[in-house]
């Protein structure tokens, strides 16, 4: 090829529209982020405006296009990523959203979902989908726009009104309306879609009472599922449309993008909570320990699966210390406090602020700190803040590893903590497992890009990207057994009291 091509990944995240392009040796030579806004109508619930998606996304596009002085003409093809679970409905005709996107984490359906929870159907449901029935997912969103919106539903059975994740969204203006799919990741977080066959279940369909006609086809995440309309990007662009050939829902997209691609590799994203992955191979898992089964992007022909589990405050609790109690200047300086200590004299932090999630599930748990003695100062705040980040992915991955039955070799983490390597020592020792962090820990935004090249022949395979993946730093457990036994123990007995 004559002219330098790159493949252009849109990241689409709650908080900002991101748009990265890599060449063709893996090496990202353009980032921009725009940040987006939320809205909180009432306590609990949380929109945004879908049309400020799109142009928020598109006027990244462009700058990091700019930044890397590149013209459409030389985009190779475009991966999309996204915050998952989020909601648009819209107008098939006019493209015009029916009301605000209800983000993922909104909780007006809290009290529908807790009925259904309840209800004969409820078994139905969660052994179809892999999911745990919760306000979080899509399908109680959409059943509340359909009730909420006059009209709404008629015109949904008509086939008048869409429904689409983030990434649907993003494809159906990428294309000016002429597709409407969504990859098998995102399908797989909206509680309509059987995990095991991958496609729109009418059982779950009919459970609420969401018509058929207003789903998206659901297309693998690894495939060119459109092309872009022509001149959307603007001048010099190449009057034939680009590719759009990855699409896979955030945390997926890290998955790929930490070339975790096959059964026991495994990612943690360190960010306001964790999100932690465990690719699971070509069978649909079934969690004994309430962690959700879900679908990973799958590179050929057979189905993936992994197995996710978060840990809602993470990130948060450094958040909380320094904005909350105002003990710490910036969320790093947690980092020199925490190790100017030999240890947590015993005081531990559950920071259970909203509940406890996997395995516990205990969604009225609250947090507590317990074991202060007259010389607890801050720095054991601190350090006992950041620890817990750590136990609670322990717990995560003791249930991944129950699941699976076999230990884990590695995990491979990102987000905006996994900087912290005190964190990620104290990690690697709690878990007794060894933690490599990646070089480029934008991961989310790379996975896109792998899946979308992957599919035009930009990369040739698997191989070839995980020949790309650089360790930054790896942390090889060094603490002795009875040590982690003592304090893993000190974790649980904090834990039992707060439930
Ligand atoms: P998100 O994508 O969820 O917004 P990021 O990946 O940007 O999160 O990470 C930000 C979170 O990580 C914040 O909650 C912040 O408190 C925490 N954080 C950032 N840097 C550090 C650090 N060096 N040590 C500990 N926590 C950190």
């Amino acid at each position: 090829m004559a002219t330098m091509s790159f493949v252009l990944s849109l990241d689409e995240g709650t908080s900002s529209a991101r748009a990265a392009l890599y060449d063709r040796t893996g090496a990202r030579v353009a980032l921009e982020a725009v940040p987006i806004h939320c809205r909180y109508p009432q306590p609990g619930w949380v929109e945004q405006d879908a049309r400020e998606i799109f142009a928020t996304q598109m006027s990244a596009a462009q700058s990091a296009m700019a930044q890397a002085g590149i013209s459409a003409s030389q985009i190779d093809s475009i991966g999309i990523t996204n915050q998952r679970e989020t909601v648009v409905v819209w107008d098939r005709a006019t493209g015009i959203p029916v009301g605000p996107a209800i983000v993922w984490q909104c909780r007006r359906t809290a009290g529908y979902c807790a009925e259904l929870a309840r209800s004969s159907d409820a078994r139905y449901i969660e052994s179809k989908t892999g999911l745990v029935i919760d306000a979080y997912f899509s399908a109680s969103k959409i059943a509340w726009i359909l009730g909420a919106v006059p009209d709404a539903r008629t015109r949904a059975l008509n086939g008048d009104l869409v429904f689409g994740n983030i990434d649907t969204w993003l494809l159906w203006n990428l294309t000016r309306g002429a597709r409407h799919v969504t990859d098998v990741t995102n399908a797989s977080r909206t509680m309509l879609m059987d995990l095991e066959t991958g496609q729109w279940d009418n059982g779950l369909l009919g459970i609420f009472d969401i018509p058929r006609a207003m789903m998206p086809e659901i297309v693998p995440s690894s495939g060119v599922a459109a092309e872009t309309a022509p001149g959307i990007f603007g001048r010099g662009v190449s009057a034939a449309g680009i590719p759009i050939a990855g699409i896979a829902g955030d945390q997926q997209a890290a998955l790929a993008g930490q070339a975790c691609f096959r059964a026991g590799l495994a990612k943690n994203t360190y960010g306001t909570g964790c999100f932690a992955l465990i690719h699971s191979g070509s069978h649909a898992p079934q969690s004994t320990h309430r962690l959700l089964g879900t679908r990973a992007a799958s590179i050929d022909k057979s189905p993936a699966f992994a197995v996710e589990g978060s840990v809602f405050i993470a990130g948060a609790a450094i958040q909380w210390l320094r904005d909350q109690l105002g003990i710490i200047p910036s969320a790093a300086e947690s980092e020199p406090i925490a190790t100017s200590l030999e240890g947590n004299g015993g005081v531990y932090f559950v920071p259970a602020f909203t509940g406890l999630g996997a395995p516990h599930w205990q969604g009225a748990a609250r947090g507590l700190i317990c074991g202060m003695t007259r010389d607890t100062g801050r720095a054991h705040l601190v350090r006992a803040a950041l620890e817990s980040i750590a136990y609670q992915t322990r717990e995560l991955i003791d249930a991944m590893e129950a699941d699976a039955g076999a230990p884990l070799e590695e995990l491979r983490v990102d987000g905006g903590a996994s900087a912290n390597n005190f964190l990620m020592q104290f990690q690697a020792d709690i878990l007794g497992r060894r933690i490599v962090r990646p070089a480029d820990i934008e991961t989310t935004a790379l996975g896109a890009a792998y899946l979308a090249g992957l599919a035009t022949g930009f990369w040739s395979g698997c191989e070839e990207l995980q020949s790309f993946w650089r360790a930054d730093r790896v942390f090889e457990p060094t603490m002795p057994d009875s040590q982690r036994r003592d304090l893993f123990d000190g974790w649980r007995e904090a834990v039992s009291r707060c439930k």
